[in-house]
């Protein structure tokens, strides 16, 4: 099977050609250098994703927080990384990197927020 893809590595957005037999890449051509390579075999093999989301709060001014992972994730956990994103109650002042959940879903990146709030109205908690 070939399948195509658009290397985002860089602004050149090379077209590239993968050829995969059983889940494996066999075969690329169409990158102008190795990182076109590297990308094709994880976006077919293992592709991750940086996972962008909103969490609720209590007792804030904000209703919601934005928040991402501070490091891409296996798409195949995003689904449970987000039922844990749904169960989470922020209620403590957050600032812009602060760390709302460790290691989420088992991925081995944690949760951030990515809008500061600021209001100082109890501790921070999740409920999972
Ligand atoms: S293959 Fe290389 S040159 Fe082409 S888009 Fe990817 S990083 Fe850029």
């Amino acid at each position: 099977m070939i399948r195509k893809l658009t290397c985002i590595e860089c602004p050149a957005g090379c077209a590239l050609l993968v050829e995969v037999e059983s889940g494996k890449v066999v075969g690329i051509t169409g990158n102008n250098c190795p990182k076109g390579e590297k990308y094709a075999i994880t976006e077919v093999e293992s592709p991750v994703r940086v996972l962008t989301s909103t969490v609720l709060t209590e007792g804030l001014p904000l209703k919601t927080i934005p928040v991402r992972t501070d490091a891409p994730i296996p798409k195949a956990s995003l689904f449970k990384a987000m039922e844990e994103i749904r169960k989470i109650r922020i209620k403590k002042p957050l600032h812009v990197g602060n760390v709302i959940t460790k290691n989420l879903a088992g991925s081995g990146a944690n949760l951030i927020a990515t809008r500061e709030c600021l209001a100082d109205q109890g501790s921070a908690t999740q409920t999972i």
